[in-house]
This record gives structure tokens, sequence and C-alpha cells, in this order.
């Protein structure tokens, strides 16, 4: 899972450049999902040793807001990035360990949970965290 968003058209439609920094931190985030910031900032600069760790977080968080990459903080543990964007999937966290998997839309198209009330609000997305226990941690915690 390595298709990304077009990084040159979304930063051309922000008036902003692709820089090495940006397009480092986009293929680092799709390489490695669910990668915390220090795990990026590794993988980045074990290809780029000259990006400095404040152009990966500056990067990191553009890229967030511009939608290119999308940020999961799940509570209790750090933020994780991924390039996976816009296809309004969910995720499943380990309660032990922090582990991330991808659990695709429950139903059909955004938003897949149609709300008991929706206020007047005109919903286009719901973000699901599962908690659960990771096969590693459950053969641990067996042991
Ligand atoms: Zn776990
Ligand atoms: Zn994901």
């Amino acid at each position: 899972m390595t298709e990304t968003v077009d990084l040159e058209r979304v930063l051309r439609d922000a008036s902003l450049r692709v820089t090495r920094p940006r397009r480092a931190v986009l293929s680092a985030v799709a390489g490695n999902p669910h990668a915390d910031t220090d795990t990026i900032i590794e993988a980045v600069r074990q290809e780029h040793p000259a990006v400095s760790h404040q152009a990966v977080y500056d990067s990191l968080r553009l890229l967030t807001r511009l939608g290119a990459i999308r940020r999961i903080q799940p509570h209790g543990h750090n933020a994780r990035y991924e390039a996976r964007v816009g296809d309004n999937h969910h995720h499943v966290v380990c309660r032990s360990c922090g582990n991330i998997a991808d659990v695709d839309c429950a139903v059909g198209e955004a938003p897949c949970l149609a709300p008991s009330h929706h206020h007047g609000f005109e919903i286009d997305e719901a973000e699901v965290l599962y908690w659960g226990v990771c096969p590693d941690c459950k053969d641990r915690l067996a042991a």
C-alpha cells in the first residue's frame, strides 16, 4: 500500500513548492504506515541525512494540514501518520503496545456509520477507533 496523493498537485494547489523534506517525509510515511514521528525521522534521515528534525516536524504538520497524510492520535499513545487518505478507513489499536492496523470501512460509502442523531450537521466522515489487544500481545499475555 504505497499509493499516495499527487504531492506536486497538492502543494501546487496550496501555492507551495515540492521540497526535498516534503517529498522525503511523504515517502517515509507511505513506506511506514502508522509510524510515529521518531520512526519517520529515522526513515527520512537514513536516505537524506541533511534533512533536519525540524524540517521533518514541519513537513509532517504541513502535509497533515493539506490532507496529503493523515494523523492518528489514539488516547495515551504517540501520534502516528499514514499516507492512505481519503478512503474513510478506520483503525484498530492495541491497548497494550499501541500497535495500529487498518480496518476498512464497515459498510458502504462514507460515512459508513449512520449516527443516531445528526444534530442538523451534514456528516461526511466517521472516524472510528476500535480498541483491543493485538495477536502478539495476546500471545505474550497468555504465556
Ligand atoms: Zn500489542
Ligand atoms: Zn490507516
